[in-house]
């Protein structure tokens, strides 16, 4: 990489706006830092006061409310909101993926439609992309989207649909035709939540939260000018949509605050060589992965989907997380953790960590097989 990209240190003016206002809403009881915020802290005037500020759709062009902002730029911001825990939840999926996919592949009107509202804060997005017998293998998706009169009428079952119950939008990989392979005939819909024929049962977790759901599509029309990019190339989209989704910095800062309980607590345990050893190693490990969200975020600027390597950070930056829970483990700390403590939060949260997004074992054989042809 050159020497004079755009790094961690980078972007402090727009580091320290960020801090101010988390600090402001923080300290003002508005919200408290929890781990996994970006999944399940929501609070739509959070969204909006970002919005307004120009701190999400940083990378959209202006004529869609965007800021004309870099990758980098967007990439520094959503570092310092997950450090602070902040309730980023309403705006992250549609910002992140939504905005990006409907921007490269969308029809114009689809983009004026769309983009322009997730940049205010007022669409909030679910992925409608899972299903019952297609989660790791997603190209068997078995929902179907039939053409007729107008548009197309949508039959069939999401699961894990993160915040279904509070979005207005859903993004949808349905069967448009059955081709000889299972990755041809998808296709790619933008649908309204309140569309007659859609419902939303609730999935609560491991830790006793309700964030993830299950989405049922029963004759839902969908017009026309909802397709997302081309009838029948979903599977190449959805693809692309999923480097951004795998390869930003929520990948190995989802914990964050967990780290830093681990770091204080290490600063009082000064005794323990073997803590401060392994703390080491973690922040070492963390300063290697925020390059490579960088390195991410750079290649995004430069126009391309970079696949591989936000599967090698998502892969790296689950195994990082994981054991920087596994470190506080050995700590006073977890002698009775409170299941409302960043710690009980990252650690109910953590068997998700390596499935959400894409299976480890699935992103290993992505990263074999791009190695292979390159
Ligand atoms: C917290 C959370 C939020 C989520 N949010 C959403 C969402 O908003 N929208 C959405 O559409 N989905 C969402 N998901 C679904 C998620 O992306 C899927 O769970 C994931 O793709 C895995 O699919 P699956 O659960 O069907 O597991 P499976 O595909 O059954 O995989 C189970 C395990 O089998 C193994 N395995 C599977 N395939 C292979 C293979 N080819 N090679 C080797 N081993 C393999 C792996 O060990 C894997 O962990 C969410 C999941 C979680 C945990």
């Amino acid at each position: 990489m050159d020497h004079h990209s755009p790094g961690p240190d980078s972007c402090a003016e727009l580091r320290a706006q960020v801090r101010e206002l988390t600090a402001a809403w923080r300290d003002a009881g508005r919200y408290t830092p929890r781990s996994d915020s970006w999944l399940r802290s929501f609070d739509l005037e959070f969204s909006r006061e970002l919005a307004t500020r120009g701190l999400i759709a940083m990378t959209y062009p202006e004529e869609f409310g965007g800021a004309g902002r870099t990758n980098v730029e967007r990439l520094a911001v959503t570092e310092e909101l997950l450090r602070a825990g902040a309730p980023v939840a309403a705006h992250w999926i549609g910002d992140r993926q939504i905005g990006p996919a409907v921007l490269r592949h969308g029809t114009r009107e689809l983009q004026e439609e769309i983009v322009p509202r997730i940049a205010s804060g007022e669409a909030v997005f679910c992925l409608g992309m899972s299903e019952p017998e297609a989660g790791s293998d997603l190209a068997s998706v078995r929902t179907t989207a039939e053409r007729v009169d107008g548009g197309w009428l949508v039959n069939g079952h999401k699961i894990w649909t993160t915040q279904a119950h509070h979005a207005t939008h859903a993004y949808l990989l349905a069967r448009t035709s059955r081709g000889e392979r299972k990755h041809e005939g998808l296709t790619e819909f933008v649908l309204d939540m309140d569309a007659e024929g859609v419902s939303v049962t609730p999935i609560v977790d491991l830790a006793g939260e309700h964030h993830f759901n299950e989405v049922r599509f029963e004759n839902v029309l969908v017009p026309a000018q909802r397709v997302l990019g081309e009838v029948g190339q979903g599977w190449k989209q959805v693809v692309e949509q999923l480097s951004f989704e795998r390869g930003g910095a929520e990948r190995a800062l989802s914990s964050y605050p967990v780290l830093v309980e681990l770091i204080s607590e290490s600063a009082r345990q000064k005794d323990d060589r073997e803590l401060r050893a392994l703390l080491g190693s973690l922040v070492a490990r963390l300063a290697v992965l925020r390059r490579l969200c960088f390195e991410v975020a750079g290649a995004m600027d430069a126009g391309q989907a970079p696949v591989q390597q936000a599967a090698a950070l998502k892969y790296l930056g689950n195994a990082f997380e994981h054991d920087v829970i596994e470190a506080l483990r050995r700590t006073d700390l977890c002698q009775d953790p409170a299941f409302d403590s960043p710690f009980g939060q990252a650690l109910l949260a953590s068997p998700a960590f390596s499935l959400r997004g894409g299976a480890a074992e699935v992103l290993l054989s992505l990263i074999a097989r791009q190695e292979a042809r390159s």
